[in-house]
């Protein structure tokens, strides 16, 4: 317990009680839950979590941190600890090895990651029932951002088609060892059912919101130049003088949902 934290790993131990209680409260993990973490650290997360749960999965790629954790949930409960990257852990296949419908994934994440980490848990969105991160509380607002909002971009778009997202609660650097540089927020993000998942291409969909943001500041007519011309842009029913933060994320599935030559 309390080795010396691991900037390399994006550690910062989280060690309020109240915020602990508040974000486990906010899962309300039951025995019946699937729950999986993601970097559990030195356990402040997942010992609550699998006191409630019975049972639990987490994923840690810092070994040192492994033969303790092990120690101190077996009182607790059965914990199952893999040795892994997050980004190279099949969430899909694990459930269907494990005979699990759908996971509930939680983690404080590395911050380091925590871009590739929400895309990487969109992918695998069938087999998730939902999710709670700890988040630089920056990147929480550019998750839930609205159009119009200077934070409005690509990571509002994309995950806003796939799943809700609901901000939670702020956490002070002060709840955590070492304290981040800056504030974080635990969201909740929980997948839409397939029939409001888009119905557009996913490499498309990528490309046009890319060419959009790339350069806010110019008309779509302008920044989707390369991607597709003015009339396909008129052909979804979209203003080519718009700026990409003026559309919301339905208006970028009907532009990929045309058909260029
Ligand atoms: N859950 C603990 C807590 O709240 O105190 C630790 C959170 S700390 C911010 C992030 C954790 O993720 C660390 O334990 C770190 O070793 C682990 N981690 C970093 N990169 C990882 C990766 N690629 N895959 C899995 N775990 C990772």
């Amino acid at each position: 317990m309390s080795a010396r934290p691991k900037k390399s790993f994006g550690q910062h131990f989280l060690h309020e009680k109240r915020y602990i209680e508040r974000i486990v409260s906010a899962i309300s993990p039951r025995p019946e839950d699937q729950v999986i973490e993601i970097g559990p650290g030195e356990g402040a997360l997942t010992l609550p979590l699998l006191a409630a749960a019975g049972k639990m999965t987490a994923i840690e790629l810092d070994t040192d941190l492994i033969p303790d954790l092990t120690a101190r949930a077996a009182a607790v409960g059965s914990l199952q600890i893999i040795h892994a990257d997050v980004l190279k852990v099949d969430f899909t296949a694990l459930a269907r090895e494990r005979g699990v419908e759908k996971w509930r994934v939680a983690g404080n994440l590395p911050y380091y990651i925590s871009s590739p980490i929400l895309f990487h848990c969109v992918e695998h969105a069938a087999a998730i029932a939902d999710m709670h991160f700890m988040l630089q509380k920056e990147v929480v607002d550019r998750m839930a951002a609205e159009p119009g909002s200077k934070v409005y971009g690509r990571l509002s778009v994309m995950l806003q088609l796939v799943c809700q997202v609901e901000p939670l609660f702020t956490v002070p650097p002060g709840a955590f060892r070492p304290p981040p540089k800056v504030d974080s927020a635990v969201v909740r993000m929980r997948p839409l059912p397939t029939e409001q998942l888009p119905k557009a291409s996913p490499d498309r969909l990528h490309a046009v919101v890319k060419a959009a943001f790339a350069q806010r500041r110019k008309t779509l007519g302008n920044a989707l130049k390369q991607v597709m011309d003015t009339q396909a842009i008129l052909a979804a029913d979209v203003d080519p003088k718009a700026r990409a933060e003026d559309l919301a994320p339905a208006d970028f599935v009907r532009l990929a949902l045309i058909e260029t030559t």
